[in-house]
């Protein structure tokens, strides 16, 4: 386990730490929780489900990467399945801020990339930032979601972002976590076809530049990302970030990244490869291949 979720564990309350700790420990743990294991947690610590939550939050910002802060923040979406999926945010030293991961960014991700269909909360340890609030009225959720913090009441996102701008001022009816499946051309090369994948689930309805990526880690297996566009473009979650979320939660640090494959539209309007590249720079990682297709 690692050194500061093992410190996270530490500062649970007795019960739930000894309930916790063979979830923690266990190789296949992957930062969530199914609905069955969530029951379980409740039953041996005593916890409702929202104490419970708050109580995890810990375990949560564990995951967090803040060279420049030091502020931990972690965070907690609740897919439709009944799955919890955990998040924190993401710094990079040398890279520009702006291309820093918030921990509600993270955990919502990680249930996209893990096909959640849906979420029914979002549970986060200090009050939503406004580019939070404005990258979660992308959900196809926004109008039910409800946001979960400790010691207030639960709200829904709205209470938290009234007036709100988004895609539905834009004519754009399918959202953030609606399925999507571009017709990408496939590629010999296995590395590139997952970056595919990702492309091609990729939201980018406002630029319609799909993108994704993919990571590959100590030569053996990969993790991807995809893009998650944003009516007020700002908020939106380049397919780099979205992978190395997934990175940190799979336990991976970054030097374990032997190859990088970004998949883009030929000819796009915008384009993610200068910015994947010099992100990739600040962490150590060199190069990034770029493969540009044209939609089928
Ligand atoms: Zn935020």
């Amino acid at each position: 386990m690692n050194p500061s979720l093992l410190h996270a564990l530490q500062d649970c309350p007795p019960q739930l730490a000894q309930a916790l700790r063979p979830y923690l420990t266990a190789d296949t743990f992957n930062a969530s929780f199914s609905a069955e294991e969530i029951a379980a947690l409740q039953q041996a610590s005593g916890l409702s489900a929202t104490d419970l939550a708050v109580a995890l939050l810990p375990i949560a910002a564990s995951y967090a990467i803040t060279p420049l802060s030091q502020f931990h923040v972690g965070a907690i979406a609740h897919g439709v399945s009944g799955r919890w999926y955990l998040g924190a945010n993401m710094e990079f030293a040398l890279a520009p801020l702006q291309q820093t991961v918030h921990a509600e960014q993270s955990a919502i991700t990680h249930a996209w990339m893990s096909n959640e269909t849906s979420l029914t909360g979002v549970m986060v340890n200090y009050t939503p930032c406004g580019h939070c609030r404005q990258f979660m009225n992308e959900l196809n959720c926004a109008q039910q979601l409800t946001i979960y913090l400790p010691d207030c009441a639960p709200q829904s996102l709205h209470h938290y972002l009234p007036n709100a701008f988004g895609p539905k001022d834009l004519g754009i009816t399918d959202t953030l976590f609606d399925p999507q499946s571009q017709p990408f051309a496939s590629h010999p090369d296995p590395l590139v076809r997952a970056a595919i994948e990702a492309a091609s689930q990729s939201y980018a309805p406002y630029t319609r530049a799909y993108s994704g990526i993919a990571l590959e880690i100590n030569a053996e297996h990969w993790v991807t990302g995809r893009y998650a566009e944003n009516a007020a473009f700002n908020p939106s979650l380049p397919p780099l970030q979205s992978a190395l979320i997934i990175l940190q939660l799979q336990g991976y640090p970054v030097s374990a990244i032997t190859r990088a494959v970004l998949v883009e539209i030929a000819d796009a309007s915008i384009s993610q490869q200068s910015a994947s590249e010099a992100t990739l720079a600040a962490l150590g990682v060199h190069p990034l291949e770029t493969v540009t297709l044209t939609l089928e």
